[in-house]
């Protein structure tokens, strides 16, 4: 089927389970309850996914508060008690961090409850979302190994140890998110790629990269604001990434100043193109959809062409994400009646 249509990850928490309407929001349940919630919150999510036409749908995140320290908090040898500010990605905007103290090493399985979950109450694929070497390095204080390189490739052996996991859990497709790499594009042609290579080793089932503007928060807003009429970020790695071993690159199109023109960099690349903006409320018609299709189809061969969101939905209202998906399945289904 041409136009296969999947999500970047992240879906709004419902009320119950969490705080809306943001990107770390406190939990509303504790112990065997927030289990229980965080339980329903997943298989509500998959039905809703389903119904909306999206075929490789996610867990939507609903266990983790937050999509890098959802990760972090199953790793020893970082301090979460003596948290301090730092500027991130390449210093957009400071947040407080925990820090790295001591040598790397997973605690146990980070996502084996969820993943399984999600495996036993759908037939469709399962992509599962992990946050990327550079960006998990981006968002902790290194006070132990001294050198940006070297905590990023002691994250990617985690990454690596919880990937091979996760797909003999029965994942389909294992998606690492690295919005740093429009943060540092040239780190990201070199080492980024290389510590993605890394966190994928072993790995036989689809391997994925998100590189997206963020989410549609103030200080992401505002800094592309300042990035220029050509948003020209993916041109510095995508050439790169083409080369790489990563099957799947998902990347933002939908109201997105970057030119379609880049997608050609990548190719032999399977490309999600995201059709869904997460900045804004007001619901994508067939018709936008169609035409960020038949813009993508320029530069992406039509059997590598996978329809995605721009980014996460998290922290959108959560009847609006639904009628996003809605619209997601719809406009593809529009766009392969018009190119099948
Ligand atoms: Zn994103």
């Amino acid at each position: 089927m041409l136009f296969p249509t999947t999500i970047a990850g992240s879906l709004p928490k419902p009320g119950w389970l969490a705080e809306t309407h943001k990107l770390w929001p406190k939990w509303r349940q504790e112990g065997d309850e927030l289990a229980r919630a965080k339980r329903d919150a997943t298989l509500l999510w998959l039905k809703l996914q389903e119904d909306a036409g999206i075929d490789c749908l996610t867990e939507g995140e609903q266990s983790r508060q937050h999509f890098v320290h959802g990760f972090v908090e199953f790793v020893d040898g970082i301090d979460t008690a003596n948290k301090v500010a730092m500027g991130i990605r390449n210093n957009r905007y400071e947040a407080i961090v925990p820090q790295v103290v001591g040598q790397l090493r997973l605690k146990g399985r980070a996502h084996a409850t969820e993943a399984r979950l999600a495996r036993a109450h759908t037939k469709r694929q399962l992509r599962f979302t992990l946050p990327g070497p550079m960006t998990i390095m981006d968002t902790v204080k290194d006070a132990y190994y001294g050198d940006r390189i070297k905590t990023a490739m002691a994250f990617a052996d985690l990454l690596n140890e919880e990937a091979r996991a996760l797909e003999k859990d029965g994942i389909d497709v294992i998606q690492f998110d690295e919005p740093a790499f429009n943060a540092y594009t040239d780190e990201a042609a070199g080492w980024g790629i290389e510590a993605l290579h890394r966190a994928i080793d072993g790995l036989k089932c689809k391997t994925a990269v998100h590189i997206c503007y963020g989410y549609g928060i103030k200080a992401n807003i505002d800094w592309k604001a300042g990035l220029g009429a050509e948003w020209r970020q993916y041109e510095d790695f995508f050439p790169a990434l083409a080369k790489s071993r990563i099957d799947q690159i998902s990347l933002e199109a939908m109201h997105s100043r970057v030119p379609a023109r880049l997608m050609g960099l990548l190719h032999g690349k399977e490309v999600i193109v995201g059709a869904i903006d997460v900045a804004t409320n007001l619901i994508e018609t067939p018709d936008e959809i169609e035409a960020v299709v038949a813009e993508a189809l320029k530069f992406v061969p039509k059997d590598k062409l996978i329809l995605g969101t721009n980014c996460g939905l998290a922290p959108l209202d959560t009847d609006i994400a639904i009628a996003k998906l809605e619209a997601l399945g719809k406009g593809a289904g529009q766009a392969r009646a018009r190119h099948g």
